[in-house]
């Protein structure tokens, strides 16, 4: 590209995205150091055209509303639950997301957090590394390999979920909007009777206002004792608080958490439970992957300044 266009960062991308950005010839700005309503952003936000944004750091009516020459925002994510997407519309603006390079990278980490709460991974290397060895045996831990599995959204990233856990034995069933035909796995549409019919339920659906709390207590009492809980999919899927209590109480088995309600904090009373397993919202935190995805970012911007088609577009 050759005309220089400013773009707007809402959080501090990576050096290799950073790079791929200027080499487009782009003016960067960087949100947090020009904060919205500040004197500062008000001289740059007529030259912003673009966003980059990601799961975290989206964008909102005002940020929106603030830039009066905004074309496009390219997040670094798949979710856009961070995007005010009625509003792009209203005002014609291009979003796009980064969908499918990070899809086995996602699927990879629900199934590693599967294992680690299971066969307590986490509580071993500790054991191991603090000598407690020397005194006493690891107290066992539960099987994997043939358990019955649910998951909530068969997406991309739920079906390739569904593919690493029928290599490991496993039953597989899962709730989505609608039922996905040539499949053998056994389809619900309510996601109690899922959690009610499976050992481990994996949440991996998109986060809208039907899955925002879709995990509330009756569905992690119908998944019980015994049950285990995974999200790889975001925060809000689940009542925060309905989870805690739940294992604390000993009516849920254990969890394996990538995401939470309101990152990067985290409800203190989990640090202390050794049946749960915790991630800083990395699924997709892999060096290729994450080159993967800065590159879609930039290949949709040049895109649209080409006037090319978008390769990923949401609208
Ligand atoms: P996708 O292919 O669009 O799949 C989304 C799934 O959610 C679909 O199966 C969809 O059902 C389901 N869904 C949406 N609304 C639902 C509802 N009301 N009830 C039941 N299911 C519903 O997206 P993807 O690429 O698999 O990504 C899924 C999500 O994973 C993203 O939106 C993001 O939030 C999360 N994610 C997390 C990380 C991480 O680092 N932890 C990384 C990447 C993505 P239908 O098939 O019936 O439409």
């Amino acid at each position: 590209m050759n005309n220089t266009k400013g773009l707007l960062m809402t959080y501090p991308v990576s050096t290799y995205l950073k790079q791929q950005l200027i080499n487009q010839q782009f003016t960067l700005y960087q949100l947090w150091e020009n904060p919205i309503n500040s004197q500062q952003f008000k001289q740059i936000s007529n030259s912003i055209h673009a966003i980059v944004g990601n799961a975290s750091h989206g964008v909102n009516a005002d940020l929106i509303e603030s830039l009066p020459n905004l074309e496009i925002i390219a997040t670094y994510s798949v979710g856009v639950d961070q995007i005010d997407l009625i509003k792009c519309k209203e005002r014609g603006i291009k979003v796009t997301n980064t969908p499918d390079v990070l899809t086995n990278d996602v699927a990879d980490l629900a199934i590693a957090l599967v294992l680690a709460t299971l066969r307590r991974v986490c509580v071993g290397d500790g054991f191991v590394r603090s000598g407690a060895w020397k005194s006493c045996d690891l107290s066992l831990g539960t099987k994997f390999s043939g358990k019955s599995v649910g998951i909530l959204g068969l997406g991309r990233i739920g079906s390739a979920i569904a593919k690493r856990a029928e290599a490991f034995g496993c039953s597989i069933s899962y709730c989505s909007r609608s039922k996905k035909p040539d499949l053998n796995y056994k389809y619900y549409d309510k996601v109690t009777d899922l959690a009610a019919n499976t050992e481990i339920l994996i949440v991996s659906c998109s986060l809208n206002e039907e899955t925002r709390h879709i995990i509330n207590r009756e569905v992690i009492d119908a998944l019980g004792p015994k049950g285990i809980l995974v999200n790889i999919g975001r925060g809000a899927h689940i009542v925060e608080s309905q989870l805690v209590s739940a294992l604390v109480e000993g009516r849920l088995g254990g969890a394996g958490l990538d995401v939470f309600e309101n990152e990067p904090s985290v409800p203190e009373e989990l640090f202390k439970l050794d049946n749960v397993v915790m991630m800083s919202h990395v699924g997709s935190d892999t060096v290729e992957t994450c080159q993967a995805m800065a590159d879609l970012v930039v290949r949709n911007l040049e895109a649209h300044f080409l006037k090319e088609p978008l390769l990923t577009p949401v609208i």
